[in-house]
C-alpha cells in the first residue's frame, strides 16, 4: 500500500477544520485557479486584474482609441472566468485595476496616454482614474458583467480611494451602469490610505458592503516608508503599533456598523500571528497567499475558540 506523507496528513486535517471566519485567498495566476480552488478555502479575497491586463498587453485607451474596445472586453472577460468558474459558488472578490502611471506606460500604446510621474505610487491610481477615464472603467465593468450572466459570485472591490467623493462617484458609475448591490452582487472598498481610517464611519456610509485592508499600502502610508524601499525593509514592519492600530479601527468600525471586514495585503501571511488580533477585533475574513491557507485556517480555529470560548 502506499504510504501516506506525514506532510499530506497534515494537510488532510487542516483541509477539514471549519471555521466562522472565512478564509480567503489572494490570487492573479488564472493557471492556480484550479489547484487552489480545490483546498479548504472559502473565496477569493482579492483578484488582481493586473496580470490579466499585462496578457493583454495594450493600453485601454489606445483600445479605445483604435475601435478595439470589444476585443479588449473579451479578453479582460476571458482572463476572469477562470478564476469566477473555478470558485463557483464561493465568492470571488475582483479587484478593479490598480496599475500605476509607470505600470501603464508599460503597455502598447501607453506612454501616448500616461504622464510620467515622479511618484507614481502616489499618482494616478486607482479611483482617481475611474472618475476621470470613464470610458476605461466602463470597459473593466462590461467585462465583469458578462462574466456576472454565468458566475454571479463575482464581486467587486474599489482600490485605492482617496475621498469620500470618490467612492460616491465611483459607485454611481457602476450602478449607472447595472452594478448594483443586493444578495448577489457585493460590493467592497479597499482600506489602504490612512483617510479611510480617519473617515470610516463616513466611507461606510457611502453604503458599501464591506472593507478590505490593503495593508501593502496602508503601512506605506501610514509609516511614510516607499513599501519597495531596500533600505527602510526592516522598519517597514505591519506589526508596527501605529499600523495596528490603524488595523483595529478598520475592524471594530466595519463590525459596529454591520458590514463585512477582510484583510488582502500580505501582512497576514507573512505574520501569521496577527490574525489572531484580527479575529479577536471581529474580522469576518483574511486573504491569504495561496500557501497559507492551511496555517492561517488553524490558527482562525483556535484564536476562534478563544474568542468564544
Ligand atoms: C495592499 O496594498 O495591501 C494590496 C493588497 O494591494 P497591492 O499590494 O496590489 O497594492
Ligand atoms: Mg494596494
Amino acid at each position: 500500500a502506499r504510504r501516506i506523507q506525514t506532510s499530506s496528513v497534515v494537510s488532510m486535517v487542516r483541509d477539514a477544520i471549519k471555521t466562522k471566519t472565512r478564509v480567503y485567498v489572494n490570487l492573479a495566476q488564472p493557471e492556480l485557479a484550479d489547484m487552489v480552488a480545490a483546498r479548504n478555502v472559502d473565496g477569493v479575497g482579492l483578484l488582481r486584474a493586473e496580470f490579466i491586463i499585462s496578457g493583454i498587453g495594450k493600453h485601454p485607451n489606445y483600445m479605445i482609441e483604435t475601435g478595439r474596445q470589444e476585443e479588449f472586453i473579451n479578453k479582460l472577460y476571458e482572463g476572469i472566468v477562470p478564476f469566477a468558474k473555478a470558485f463557483h459558488p464561493r465568492p470571488v472578490v475582483y479587484r478593479t485595476t490598480d496599475f500605476k502611471t509607470n505600470e501603464y506606460r508599460e503597455l502598447e500604446g501607453g506612454d501616448k496616454y500616461e504622464l510620467p510621474e515622479e511618484n507614481p505610487m502616489l499618482g494616478y491610481r486607482g479611483a482617481s482614474r475611474y472618475i476621470r477615464d470613464i470610458d476605461s472603467f466602463k470597459m473593466e465593468i462590461e467585462a465583469i458583467k458578462r462574466v456576472r450572466k454565468d458566475y454571479p459570485n463575482l464581486w467587486v472591490m474599489i482600490p485605492f480611494v482617496r475621498t469620500v467623493d470618490e467612492l460616491r462617484r465611483t459607485k454611481e458609475i457602476l450602478e449607472a451602469e447595472g452594478l448594483k448591490r443586493g444578495p448577489d452582487f457585493k460590493l467592497w472598498m479597499m482600506t489602504e490610505i490612512p483617510a479611510n481610517i480617519f473617515l470610516m464611519d463616513k466611507f461606510i456610509d457611502v453604503g458599501i458592503d464591506g472593507i478590505s485592508i490593503g495593508s501593502n499600502d496602508l503601512t506605506q502610508l501610514t509609516l511614510g516608508i516607499d513599501r519597495d524601499s531596500e533600505k527602510l525593509q526592516e522598519t517597514f514592519d505591519e506589526r508596527n503599533d501605529a499600523v495596528m492600530a490603524a488595523l483595529e479601527i478598520a475592524v471594530k468600525t466595519a463590525k459596529r456598523k454591520g458590514i463585512t471586514s477582510s484583510i488582502c495585503g500580505q501582512a497576514p501571511s507573512v505574520y501569521p500571528e496577527m490574525t489572531e488580533k484580527l479575529v479577536a477585533w471581529g474580522i469576518t475574513s483574511v486573504s491569504v497567499s495561496p500557501d497559507m491557507i492551511g496555517t492561517t485556517r488553524e490558527i482562525i480555529a483556535k484564536a476562534e475558540a478563544k474568542v468564544h470560548g
